[in-house]
This record gives structure tokens, sequence and C-alpha cells, in this order.
């Protein structure tokens, strides 16, 4: 069984496509573990993004993630990681695939609606980012 971190970023959830989101996760046979809507201060959304310190878009990525709050949440299943990363679609919206939600939501390659993590260490700092012990409802 493997976890990752999604995330329903800002613009997601201006959106109003948090719903959206969960049902295409859960639809997916993947289940949610742990879920909640949060603001990240500009130290936390830089802490998070840190492997992306020494790009060009960190600023601007950082800028946005902390324009609205978010929905971060844990899926579990089998091939979680992947099977989120497919359900999200390419990272710049003209790049994703038809039924995607980076193609059927997002507006650009940075307002992109969902985060989702690339790998197994990634997923599990990024769980511990946003959710302690006590906060994850695993193996149900
Ligand atoms: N991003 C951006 N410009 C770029 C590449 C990425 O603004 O040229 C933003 C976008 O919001 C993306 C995030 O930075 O989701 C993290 O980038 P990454 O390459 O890890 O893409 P992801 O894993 O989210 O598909
Ligand atoms: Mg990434």
């Amino acid at each position: 069984m493997e976890r990752t971190l999604s995330i329903v970023k800002p613009d997601g959830v201006k959106k109003d496509v948090i719903g959206e989101v969960l049902k295409r996760f859960e639809g997916a046979g993947l289940r949610i573990v742990a879920l909640k809507m949060a603001q990240l201060t500009r130290e936390e959304a830089e802490g998070f993004y840190a492997v992306h310190k020494e790009r060009p878009f960190f600023s601007s990525l950082v800028d946005f993630m902390v324009s609205g709050p978010i929905v971060p949440m844990i899926i579990e299943g089998e091939g979680a990681i992947k099977k989120v990363r497919d359900l999200m679609g390419a990272t710049n919206p003209a790049d994703a695939e038809e039924g995607t939600i980076r193609k059927d939501f997002a507006d650009s390659i940075e307002a992109n609606v969902v985060h989702g993590s690339d790998a197994s260490e990634t997923a599990a700092f990024e769980t511990s980012y946003f959710f302690s012990a006590f906060e994850k409802f695993e193996g149900r």
C-alpha cells in the first residue's frame, strides 16, 4: 500500500473544484486518509518547494501558493503515487492528456490546480510536512 500527498492549490479552491478532485481520486479506487484546508505562510511554501528554490519560477510559485487556502490530502492505494500523477496530467495543462484534472481545470503551467508527490521519498517528506501521526487515518 502506497501513500502520496496531493494538494488542491489556491486556484482549484477558488474554482470550487475540491469535490471534483476528491471524486476523481476516489473514483480511481484511491482512498483519502487525511484531509484539511490550510493557508501557507511564505516560509511554509518555500519549505515545501525547497527542491525548486534555484528555479526561475520559484518566487512566483511561492506567491501563488500563499495566495489563498489550499486543501492538502494524503491519498492511499496500490501505486498511489503514479495513479495520482496520471489523474493530474502534465505540469503544463497545454500538454496534459484529455480527461486529466489539469487539462479540464488548469489555466497555466503555474496555476495548475493540483500537486502530487513524484516519488516515494518526496511522498514521505510531503505527507509529514502537512500531517502529524494523529491526523492520518491509514489502512482502513
Ligand atoms: N511551475 C511553474 N513553472 C514551471 C514549472 C513549474 O510555475 O515552468 C510550478 C507549477 O505550479 C508546478 C510546480 O511549480 O506544479 C512544481 O513544479 P514541478 O516541475 O514539480 O511540476 P509538478 O510535479 O507539479 O507537475
Ligand atoms: Mg513536482
